[in-house]
């Protein structure tokens, strides 16, 4: 792998994107009685005729269960959005993300106790309701030991990916190495199949983790258009979209600015900031691609997947999915589960201090109160429940956090991997015939995961001094704050030292690095050499509270309106939705936000009334 790959700061699908992206009330009503007769006759008449081959059928419960469980499940995932845009801008918004302020449960110390602050953790962790060390994904990619190779946490040689309407694919993506099912698969699955599970994103890491391990509509964004995998197959209505309306169509428009400028929190140019290719720092963001083009080129799709045009096509993919499968009118409680992702675009270029961050979550919260609008017209305002929260934050970039005097900077990987090197050659451990001459005693170094060659890392722990030497190397890197050695992280007991409880959250044996090394706080790792020019932008995956803290907020069916200031994570997502549901997930690491669930308790409470006391 190239050191690139690893960078944090502009994060792998960013790299990946420049190169080939263009182309990621509850009534219990006699009529619930009435249709539960009906299923319980129809069963017993065909109990009474052997003759014909009984259809598989779902279990009784789901006929009940429409009446005591939300029809249907949105998950919604806002990918980098940082817990205090909503106190920033909130006052702005007057759309979805309002109404979920306003009328849900707002949890306002809602954080990821783990290290590994990156994309495809932070969607394992909402769906599964557990955490890295127990779902396995521990970063977006690692370097898998048993094919020396890096990997990235979807993919799966073992399934070919399908491009809708055309789009070209290569290799193939699926769920096979998150070791946790999702709430979706344990929904599917303990209502007897019927609940139909539909996710989309423009990352393949999100739409796939959200959904589970098979059998569902799962779509992200790749090649210029839409994508599935042989794990899940195709469906008929998103072909027909993806036909009808070819992102391409949105070549030549402009992302100008929602509000009055007088309305912006920032200056013009965000500080530090990078720009895709074709874009400025200022208002207008034309969506033309490189600027000789003349038709949809590469930098046309990067420039769409960093615009609010992407989050309304994500929408209107959804609402399309709600029409033509009848979601919220199956036999189950359906799922659907969408992942924004273009606020991760703008916050890597822009930065969270910027007009384009404060503007596409203007965009996101109009988008989102269409959505909610075409659900209460065919779902009903009363039959679903949402969940809406983040993957991760961001830090502030470097160069604009510099001028209040902290201490900030880039942690150069390069940098690490030369000290570490260079601590080792005393040592003269053998080299194998195989390990590569650049890289070698290190075989990868992806995000805070340090992996040595197999051979070497047996012989460093053997070998007094050794671990020391690579301890006292990487500590003498700027921006390294702390490391940890794998065998430490296995054998030691739970602590109260925060960040080594977060990279323990993050820790799975086998699979993580050899080490593990932590950033300063407002340091961000880098894969560019110490010489080079600053790249500009932020990014994310540190155990501090910018990356950790993430709004969590829930509305509508069986949700208890409220503001909470608990310590709570995003991993308790899944267990409210699982006890809204009546199902059972297996982790342990998430707890059910009890707070914010409508009780009998609490549905009965009489009002408070004017009338004073005797
Ligand atoms: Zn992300």
């Amino acid at each position: 792998m190239t050191t690139g790959d690893s960078s944090r700061r502009c994060n792998n699908s960013d790299r990946k994107r420049k190169h080939h992206m263009a182309f990621s009330t509850r009534r219990l009503t006699w009529l619930v009685l009435f249709f539960t007769l009906i299923s319980l006759s129809a069963a017993i008449s065909r109990a009474q005729t052997p003759a014909v081959k009984p259809k598989p059928r779902p279990h009784s419960e789901p006929a009940v269960a429409l009446s005591q469980h939300p029809k249907l499940v949105v998950l919604l995932v806002v990918d980098q959005m940082r817990a205090d845009y909503v106190d920033k801008f909130r006052g702005q918004w007057s759309g979805g993300l309002k109404r979920l302020v306003d009328e849900g449960a707002w949890y306002r110390a809602a954080a990821y106790p783990y290290a590994a602050t990156e994309t495809c953790v932070g969607h394992s962790t909402i769906s599964t309701g557990s955490f890295p060390s127990t779902h396995g994904m521990i970063a977006n990619q690692w370097w898998d030991r048993s094919s020396q190779t890096v990997t990235t946490c979807t993919g799966d040689p073992a399934v070919q990916n399908i491009g809708y309407a055309g789009t070209p694919t290569k290799g193939g993506d699926s769920a096979v190495r998150m070791l946790m099912p999702s709430f979706a698969e344990e929904l599917k699955f303990q209502t007897g199949g019927a609940t139909r599970i539909v996710t989309f994103s423009l990352k393949a890491r999100a739409a796939i983790t959200m959904a589970g391990h098979k059998g569902a509509a799962v779509t992200w964004f790749e090649n210029g258009g839409w994508v599935t995998s042989s794990a899940y197959g195709t469906m008929p209505f998103i072909e027909t979209y993806a036909k009808e309306h070819p992102v391409a169509e949105d070549y030549g428009k402009t992302w100008k600015l929602s509000l009055p400028e007088s309305d912006y929190f920032y200056d013009e140019k965000a500080f530090g900031a990078a720009t895709p290719p074709g874009w400025t720092l200022e208002f207008p963001h034309a969506l033309r691609g490189s600027s000789d083009s003349t038709k949809p080129d590469a930098d046309f799709y990067n420039q769409w997947s960093t615009s609010p045009y992407s989050d309304d096509y994500l929408t209107h993919l959804a609402e399309s999915a709600i029409d033509s499968l009848g979601l919220g009118k199956g036999g189950a409680t359906d799922f659907l589960g969408v992942s924004y992702s273009a606020i991760d675009y703008v916050g890597h270029r822009y930065g969270p201090r910027s007009r384009e961050i404060q503007d596409i979550l203007i965009t996101l919260d109009r988008s989102l109160g269409e959505l909610f609008a075409h659900l209460d017209r065919k779902v009903g305002r009363e039959n679903y429940v949402v969940a809406l929260s983040a993957d991760h934050g961001a830090a502030p970039i470097p160069e604009d956090m510099a001028r209040t005097g902290v201490d900030t900077g880039i942690l150069h990987l390069p940098e690490l991997k030369a000290a570490i090197v260079k601590a080792l050659e005393p040592f003269n451990f053998p080299k194998p015939a195989n390990a590569q001459d650049s890289q070698f005693p290190i075989a990868s170094i992806s995000s805070g995961d340090l992996y040595f060659d197999p051979s070497v890392y047996d012989h460093i722990r053997d070998t007094a001094g050794a671990m020391q030497a690579v301890t006292a190397a990487a500590m003498s890197v700027p921006g390294v704050a702390a490391i940890y050695w794998s065998e430490d992280l296995q054998n030691s007991a739970a602590t109260q030292d925060r960040i080594r409880a977060a990279v323990k959250a993050s820790f799975l044996p086998n699979r993580s690095g050899d080490l593990y090394f932590v950033p300063k706080p407002y340091w961000l790792i880098d894969g560019s050499p110490k010489e080079s020019k600053p790249s500009g932008g932020t990014g994310h995956g540190a155990p501090y509270n910018y990356d950790q803290h993430v709004p969590v907020l829930l509305m509508g069916f069986g949700i208890q309106p409220g503001e909470y200031f608990r310590e709570v994570t995003p991993a308790d997502i899944a267990p409210t939705l699982a006890a809204l549901c009546g199902v059972t997930l297996a982790p342990r690491d998430g707890h059910i936000l009890a707070e914010a669930l409508v009780t009998k308790t609490t549905a009965a409470r009489p009002r408070p009334t004017s009338t004073p006391a005797p």
